[in-house]
């Protein structure tokens, strides 16, 4: 596997941490995301926890950009509430986001280990849903 490294958006890190800081409240919202968009806009959102499996916040960013027009993101980080800084995606917003962005970057690690790495190295051997589809080549 490739450990292909990008510059990091530290820009977009404290979008998120700022959300969660300023937007996370209770046990209902306890981490934010924020991700860049092609155009270079920034969307951010927080989790919507609930025991059915209410979404994390990189899913909630992936329909709050689509809902303002972004349909093609960039670079993706999320943040904890409590000061606990960048928080990796966990195995579901993995597999949604690779099949959404194959080309998207994730900002993880923390202090001066944080870094963006390409979506599919979050996922070795990965399944691939568009693979499996009907129309597929
Ligand atoms: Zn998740």
């Amino acid at each position: 596997m490739t450990s292909q490294t990008h510059p990091v958006d530290h820009e977009l890190i404290e979008a998120a941490a700022h959300v969660a800081r300023s937007r996370c409240r209770g046990d209902n919202h306890t981490m934010a995301a924020a991700a860049r968009a092609r155009d270079g806009r920034i969307v951010t959102a927080v989790n919507a926890y609930h025991f059915t499996g209410g979404p994390c916040a990189e899913l909630v960013v992936v329909g709050a950009a689509a809902a303002q027009g972004v349909y093609e993101l960039e670079t993706i980080v999320a943040v904890g509430d409590r000061e606990r800084g960048v928080v990796p995606p966990c195995g579901r917003c993995r597999q949604v986001l690779l099949d959404y962005f194959p080309g998207l970057r994730v900002i993880v690690g923390d202090g001066d280990r944080v870094r963006a790495v390409p979506v599919a190295d979050l996922l070795p051997e990965t399944y691939v849903w568009a693979d499996h589809q009907l129309d597929a080549g």
